[in-house]
């Protein structure tokens, strides 16, 4: 794995988050994106080399919104960049990880993105993304 790409945060609203998060990192929100299927709306911050991403739920059942009603807004995964999301997989289940999806899926900020379960991770979502090359 490379660098951590990004470090996720679970927030009940990005109307309130973003302007907070603009003041306290001293960076502007640079991009919004809503991920349908995951009913989720993200916002992307740079903090140097890494990223800081903000979560809300689309819907009141969506994955965040049930995080959020069991542990309360806070952080929600570490995403590291891989170069080759299918050999890290690979390489992960030869070494016993389970996965959430193993399965490549398409998610914001153009990734190619898989979770490992945390049971596997002590505790920890943690997330791997390949960058789409789009050619
Ligand atoms: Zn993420």
């Amino acid at each position: 794995m490379n660098n951590i790409e990004h470090i996720a945060f679970a927030v009940n609203s990005l109307s309130n988050a973003i302007p907070l998060f603009e003041k306290l990192l001293g960076t502007p929100c640079y991009k919004t994106e809503t991920v349908a299927t995951e009913n989720v709306k993200t916002a992307f911050f740079k903090t140097g080399e890494s990223k800081v991403e903000l979560l809300e739920s689309l819907t009141e059942d969506g994955v965040i919104a049930k995080f959020i009603d069991k542990k309360g807004e806070g952080m929600h995964h570490v995403a590291f960049a891989v170069e080759n999301l299918a050999s890290e997989i690979q390489r992960l289940k030869a070494e016993g990880f389970a996965f959430i999806n193993e399965v490549p899926k398409k998610g914001a900020d153009n990734k190619l993105i898989c979770f490992l379960h945390p049971k596997s991770t002590n505790g920890i979502l943690i997330e791997l993304c390949q960058e789409i090359d789009e050619k």
